[in-house]
């Protein structure tokens, strides 16, 4: 089947659904310039050791060699603007198909693009947490000040150490944040996924409930994946280019302009 045979199958399928929700990953982010945080190949584990630098361990241990290592990303993520991929899902939420967004990125392109209901499984840099009293610093008094002088983040009430919200190695998901994700994989009649490899669990498993559940998968990533075999329709393609077509395939099918 021709490429652009898939994209209609795909639109066909989004535009006759009752409950669709998307599971984003890495490469989702890679077309607005962010590296793969958890990949090898990023160039983000040249100089350190993931586990020894990013991990709730390494944190706890060297607050200092855990921020040197996330400022140059904390930076690309401040400036990272949502591509077309990430306009796509938003679109296909205003257009009632996609009920929620599923993610493993902790970028908040999703939330920049226009995208409403996102489940954040590995947590976002939206804000930090103080290690020692708890208290929620937004993203706005965390990152312009530490990219600017790359010293570590106090907080602002008792000096404590402030540890971003996002899922370090060693560190379990948010529990009520997969338990919904999860409860969209078991109702969803069609899981879009977009640019996720499907290698880091336990998101890995969404598509595996979905599928057990009588979903449709549809599949986008430039590398094959472990569920290329059940989806209904699979494409090794760039999200960026494929997703605002299934957009438009799906709003001119609804009737939508
Ligand atoms: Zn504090």
């Amino acid at each position: 089947m021709s490429l652009e045979d898939q994209i209609q199958k795909a639109a066909e399928i989004l535009a006759v659904s009752r409950h669709a929700v998307a599971l984003t990953g890495a490469g989702h982010s890679t077309p607005s310039g962010i590296p793969d945080f958890r990949s090898p190949g990023s160039g983000l584990w040249t100089k350190v050791d993931p586990m020894a630098v990013a991990s709730i361990y390494g944190f706890q241990r060297n607050p200092q060699a855990f921020y040197d290592w996330i400022r140059p990303l904390a930076k690309q993520m401040m400036e990272a603007q949502p591509n077309a991929a990430h306009i796509a899902l938003a679109t296909l939420e205003q257009a009632g198909v996609i009920k929620a967004v599923l993610t493993q990125n902790i970028d908040e392109l999703h939330h920049k693009a226009g995208s409403k209901r996102v489940l954040e499984l590995h947590g976002s840099v939206r804000q930090a947490t103080c290690t020692s009293c708890g208290r929620r610093v937004p993203s706005a008094e965390l990152w312009p000040a530490f990219v600017a002088s790359g010293e570590v983040p106090r907080c602002p009430a008792c000096s404590g150490l402030l540890k971003p919200d996002i899922v370090l190695f060693g560190e379990l998901l948010p529990m009520d944040v997969l338990l919904e994700a999860q409860h969209e994989a078991e109702r969803c009649d069609v899981m879009l996924v977009a640019g996720c490899s499907l290698e880091v669990y336990p998101v890995a498993d969404l598509p595996t409930l979905a599928v057990q559940h009588g979903a449709k998968l549809i599949l986008v990533n430039y590398e094959p994946t472990q569920m290329d075999a059940r989806a209904t329709v699979v494409m090794h393609e760039d999200v960026a280019v494929v997703l605002p077509q299934i957009a438009a395939g799906v709003k001119a099918l609804k009737g939508i302009d």
